[in-house]
């Protein structure tokens, strides 16, 4: 039997709304976000799970997560 198509998110952050509080990657529950200096970036994307919770957690609005 085939696995099903594993669904694939993309994630985009922007830098100038960003300012590095780390909320989102401490609610991240796959560790795919880490603080890059003042920055977060995205290290792990393929154990991204769409759940979102980076983007509703992110006061600035400064992250948001879309189906690829
Ligand atoms: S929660 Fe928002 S502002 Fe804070 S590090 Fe993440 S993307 Fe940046
Ligand atoms: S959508 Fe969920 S799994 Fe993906 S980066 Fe955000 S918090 Fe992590």
């Amino acid at each position: 039997m085939t696995e099903p198509a594993k669904k694939l998110w993309r994630i985009e952050i922007n830098e100038k709304l960003c300012k590095g509080c780390g909320i989102c990657a401490d609610f991240c529950p796959t560790n795919v976000l880490e603080m890059k200096g003042i920055i977060v970036g995205v290290v792990n994307l393929d154990k991204c799970t769409g759940c979102q919770l980076c983007d509703l957690r992110c006061p600035d609005f400064a992250i948001q997560v879309f189906p690829r």
